[in-house]
């Protein structure tokens, strides 16, 4: 199978749960048990008041479009994803925002909307990497 994209080599053990997650079709992030707080990316303190206390648990997967843009060409040759594809910051219901791509829309900036609601879906790379994209929820509208 030919990649679309570059995949995380080698995933770090802060990391694994996330991965593992994605595996089963789940979306976990890691949470502070100090302050409560989600955060993305994972690491291995907290980002907001430094606890090295982490906990994972399996997030809603919904969210909304925080912000977007519309890519017409790849600058990194890795990435072969035919254009134009929308990468898009979602801001999801546990608060996090995470980089993604929104797909089941048509990459037209008339129809996509920050703040539309959006929902997890789970595109499997490999046996090891399954990726999470966001389509608008409830189908395009
Ligand atoms: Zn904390």
């Amino acid at each position: 199978m030919d990649l679309e994209r570059p995949l995380p080599q080698p995933i770090t053990p802060e990391a694994k749960p996330y991965w593992e997650g994605l595996r089963e079709q789940k979306l976990m992030l890691p949470r502070c048990r100090a302050c409560r707080r989600a955060f993305f990316y994972p690491r291995v303190l907290c980002p907001h008041c430094h606890a090295a206390d982490i906990e994972w648990f399996q997030a809603s997967g919904r969210g909304k479009l925080h912000s977007f843009e519309i890519g017409y060409q790849s600058f990194n040759k890795a990435f072969k994803v035919k254009p134009p594809f929308v990468l898009a910051m979602i801001e999801l219901e546990e608060g996090p925002r995470m980089m993604s791509n929104l797909v089941g829309i048509e990459p037209d900036p008339k129809k996509i909307r920050c703040d539309m609601p959006v929902e997890v879906v789970f595109e499997k790379q490999t046996d090891e990497i399954t990726l999470p994209l966001f389509r608008p929820a409830g189908g395009a509208r």
